[in-house]
């Protein structure tokens, strides 16, 4: 396995960082757990358990741990959460959709054993409420619902420090999507509303950094304009593409292929690797089930 523990902010902030060394996968692919006077956003992958402990251990030399918030039910955000309560007694909270799920042990396909390990195991989590003080009251988080990822998923926004805790809420670049047979069915229309929302919820932070899991830290409201323009783009491009080739083709597969072709050249490895579970074939399919005027 591969860790980092990165400090932001002067060393406010901490992330710990997780990802899998196995020879399947070629660079390390990160998830994260953020670190805030005595908040702790997330809890790793199943499989990042022990190296989680010592961090975890590590903490508590110098400070409290006052609770556990998790983002979304997704297996690399709570892997670790049955084992920060049975060990450290650290309460678990979560959005209310999500403690369903948690309460029960979970398995998920054989790529995803590979990334985070072979399952997640229950937790009891208590639900979010609307705010969450830090242990020296010095800071205040809002939780932020941001479904479209996961319908559950939701940020953590600091609004006197400017933090946005958003976890896998945004994605540095949208490329390929979760759908097909997966659990986990992405959709796009949402994941933009959430990022809107955001962009407006935010207008008066001239100073934003926004926390995402895995990448880390990008600095400014720029960032999420970008995003939204990036997604506008695409919601046009995937739906002018497809007219066009529907007046060539009759074939629905066909030409779903085409603007594939046209839009990114060709499915990624990952998309062939996950059986289309993870794949650009899914992006283009939610955004073609995004009308166009409703952007
Ligand atoms: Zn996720």
């Amino acid at each position: 396995m591969v860790t980092k523990t990165l400090t932001y902010e002067n060393g406010k902030i901490l992330e710990w960082k997780w990802a899998s060394d196995h020879k399947l996968i070629p660079s390390p692919f990160f998830t994260s757990t953020f670190f805030v006077d005595g908040i702790l956003i997330d809890a790793g992958p199943p499989a990042g358990v022990n190296d989680f402990k010592k961090f975890i251990r590590s903490l508590l030399k110098d400070t409290r741990i006052k609770l556990c918030a998790i983002t979304h039910t997704h297996e690399d955000h709570c892997g670790g959460a049955f084992m920060l309560k049975q060990e450290f007694n650290i309460p678990i909270y979560a959005p209310k959709g999500a403690i369903g799920p948690l309460k029960e042990d979970y398995t998920y396909p054989q790529y995803r054993q590979i990334t985070w390990g072979e399952k997640r195991r229950s937790v009891q989590a208590q639900e979010l409420p609307e705010t969450i003080t830090s242990i020296s009251e010095t800071y205040q988080f809002e939780v932020f619902p941001m479904p479209g990822h996961a319908s559950e998923q939701i940020a953590l926004i600091e609004k006197g420090q400017e933090w946005v805790f958003a976890a896998d809420a945004i994605q540095p670049k949208y490329k390929m999507l979760f759908g097909a047979s997966s659990d986990i069915q992405e959709d796009m229309a949402i994941i933009y509303s959430s990022i809107k929302k955001l962009y407006k919820y935010t207008s008066n932070m001239e100073d934003l950094k926004i926390f995402l899991s895995g990448p880390g830290v990008y600095e400014g409201r720029e960032f999420i304009k970008q995003k939204l323009e990036e997604i506008e783009d695409l919601h046009k491009k995937v739906h002018q593409f497809y007219n066009e080739e529907s007046n060539r083709y009759d074939d629905e597969e066909k030409i779903l292929r085409k603007v594939l072709k046209r839009l990114f050249k060709r499915e990624t490895a990952v998309g062939r690797l996950t059986d289309g579970d993870l794949s650009i074939m899914n992006l283009i399919r939610s955004l073609l089930e995004w009308p166009l005027n409703n952007s």
